[in-house]
């Protein structure tokens, strides 16, 4: 489960003015501290974001990346089995297969 952060928004309590709070993705935020009802606000955490750096982040995280190499003319830095290397405009052959990358 992630882990939010929650600030409190007057006074802090013996959880402390920021805390951390794990939760389902499902679960409703936070509205009231569940230790003195104080009212909170959810923060942006750093721990949130995970940013990928590079291409195989990239690939294992459902992304395709396209550089522009020429005129119409595109790398695909994710490229996975059977997929082409260049994306080639007009030749739709050469597209990302997207089938592989999206499930639903
Ligand atoms: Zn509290």
């Amino acid at each position: 489960m992630p882990i939010y952060e929650y600030e409190h928004v007057d006074s802090s309590c013996v959880r402390g003015k920021i805390f951390e709070f794990k939760q389902s993705i499902n679960d409703p935020r936070l509205r009231q501290c569940p230790t003195c009802n104080g009212i909170l606000r959810k923060r942006i955490s750093q721990v949130a974001f995970s940013i990928p750096k590079t291409n195989t982040d990239y690939r294992n995280l459902g992304f395709t990346k396209l550089v522009k190499r020429d005129n119409g003319v595109y790398e695909n830095m994710t490229r996975r089995d059977g997929e082409s290397r260049y994306m080639v405009n007009g030749k739709p052959e050469t597209a990302p297969d997207f089938s592989k990358t999206i499930n639903d």
